[in-house]
């Protein structure tokens, strides 16, 4: 379905400029370009784009209240089914998800729902607007009188955890990690009440939209502490700095703590590597380690001392999200940097607008191109990495058509960093020292859709069950193992 009005174009720094700075990309829309792009809504009878969203935002309905300037009934809407919308509005892959399903997109281009999202969150943050007035009244009206305590009192603080009485009246859930499942799961739980606790065990909070996520596309300071302290305000009470199975067991938060559910939302952050010689060499880095050191540890403020090292040339394998943020980093660093992928530019499966954005930044892409060996030189450093061309073979079990190496086409790429961004997999960590907790063949724990475990009172979530996925479906998945978790402690 056509419409007269195109879509408005957003603002963002020029790519010279950026491919030099850390400062955010895109500026986002100003207020009269957010209503103008929100007057593109049709406002359609049977919107497409809620059953496309997996936390189901009433799009239309913000958008609605977009058009009319009135941003904080806008923020309201879609607080009522989203604690982190800045962030979503910046890393969602809308393309695939609600702008994908827009109806203005069969013929044209869709409504701009995600700058759509984010400019709501911002300007509500910016306003000081507190976007769930509704839900946090509700939460806090459940809270005790100081000093009262609950009916099942947690018997001690673990390391680091104050009184939790001090949190809420009601039953005490554990959420372990504070990534977007554990962060949305413990939204909603504290929205219906209950005293809940996340335990983390980086110093910061944030899972992957802290350590992962680089600061030109997701502020840390400006947008996920913001957020994150929305989620504060709710009741739930962070504790950083704790490894569940390591600090203190999920046995010992039951038996010991007084917890009376637990969800683990604990991600997919073991890193893989491809097993091919010169892995061991110095300069090869997994993408985790590289963007940790990078965005937790702040290795590219020249106040932080935390050492990284991105060569003078770099080269990272892969074609995710992972591996644009890891090269686009790197540039940023200095490097004159090649991705290094085995298809072709349409089965990249990182975002349409990460792949456009590092392109115009100068990264190269080696396409069709797969590594089988790191070179290096008498030192023990990275000096190449040696490829070979590939082909499309036929389709695989994924639909996706199979590279297939071309004899003799070996070439070498001259790096002195490497970078593996080849995916990731849960931690043994929690699977190996909880007793009952199966996992599946690839690592992750084996839950219900609803997201309850083999284990009675332990719930699941996000990359800690799927493999590493999206922030949006982390979100998804915590937010039904929230109301899974009611349901199972109103039964006890
Ligand atoms: P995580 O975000 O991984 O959080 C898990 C948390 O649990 C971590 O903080 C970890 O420290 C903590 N933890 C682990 N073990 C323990 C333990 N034993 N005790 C206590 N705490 C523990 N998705 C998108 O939608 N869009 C993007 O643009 C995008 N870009 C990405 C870029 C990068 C570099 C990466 C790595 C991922 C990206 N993703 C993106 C994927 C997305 O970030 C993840 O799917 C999402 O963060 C998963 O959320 P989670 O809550 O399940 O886990
Ligand atoms: Fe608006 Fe597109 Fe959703 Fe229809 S599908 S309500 S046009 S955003």
């Amino acid at each position: 379905m056509p419409n007269r009005i195109p879509r408005v174009p957003v603002r963002e720094q020029d790519p010279k400029v950026r491919a030099t700075n850390f400062d955010e990309v895109c500026y986002g829309y100003n207020l009269e370009e957010a209503m103008l792009e929100a007057s593109r809504c049709l406002h359609c009878a049977n919107p497409r784009c809620i059953g496309a969203c997996p936390v189901s935002i009433q799009i239309p309905n913000f958008i609605g209240h977009v058009v009319s300037g009135d941003i904080a009934a806008a923020a309201a809407v879609i607080a009522e089914d989203s604690s982190l919308p800045a962030v979503c509005g910046r890393v969602c892959p809308q393309e695939s998800q609600c702008e994908g399903s827009c109806v203005l997109g069969v013929r044209g281009e869709p409504v701009a729902i995600g700058k759509l999202e984010r400019f709501v969150a911002d300007w509500s943050r910016e306003n000081g607007i507190n976007a769930a007035p509704g839900t946090r009244s509700e939460a806090t009206s459940r809270l005790l009188p100081a000093g009262q305590r609950p009916d099942n009192p947690p018997s001690r603080g673990c390391r680091g955890l104050e009184d939790p009485t001090q949190v809420g009246p009601m039953t005490a859930v554990a959420v372990i990690g504070s990534g977007p499942a554990g962060l949305a799961c413990a939204s909603d739980l504290a929205k219906k009440g209950y005293a809940v606790t996340i335990f983390e065990a980086l110093h910061k909070a944030g899972g992957v939209l802290e350590y992962g996520i680089p600061e030109f596309r997701l502020p840390k300071d400006k947008v996920l502490k913001a957020e994150i302290e929305a989620v504060k305000a709710l009741g739930v009470r962070i504790e950083t700095d704790v490894i569940i199975g390591r600090t203190i067991t999920i046995d010992q938060l039951f038996d010991e703590e007084g917890f009376k559910a637990v969800f683990i939302g604990t991600g997919a952050g073991l890193p893989k590597f491809m097993g091919i010689p010169g892995e061991n060499l110095n300069g090869v880095f997994s993408a985790n380690e590289f963007l940790t050191r990078n965005n937790l540890m702040k290795a590219f403020r020249e106040d932080y001392l935390t050492p990284i090292h991105a060569g003078k040339t770099c080269c990272v394998v892969g074609g995710g999200n992972v591996a644009m943020d890891a090269a686009r980093t790197a540039l940023r660093l200095g490097a004159k940097t090649t991705i290094v992928y085995r298809r072709t530019e349409v089965e990249l499966p990182a975002r349409v607008e990460e792949v456009h954005h590092a392109q115009e930044e100068g990264i190269e892409f080696a396409m069709l191109t797969n590594p089988v060996e790191i070179l290096g030189d008498e030192k023990g450093w990275v000096r190449a990495l040696k490829c070979i061309k590939m082909k499309l073979g036929d389709p695989d079990e994924s639909g996706r058509r199979s590279p297939v190496p071309v004899e003799g086409s070996e070439f070498e790429i001259p790096a002195e960093v490497v970078i593996m961004a080849l995916g990731t997999s849960p931690n043994p960590l929690i699977a190996s020292t909880t007793a009952g907790l199966e996992t599946t063949r690839r690592g992750c724990l084996v839950a219900s859709e609803a997201g309850a475990t083999t284990r009675p009172g332990v719930f699941a979530g996000g990359d800690a069950v799927t493999g590493a996925a999206t922030v949006i479906l982390a979100m998804g998945a915590g937010r039904k193992a929230a109301a899974a978790i009611d349901g199972y402690l109103k039964s006890l």
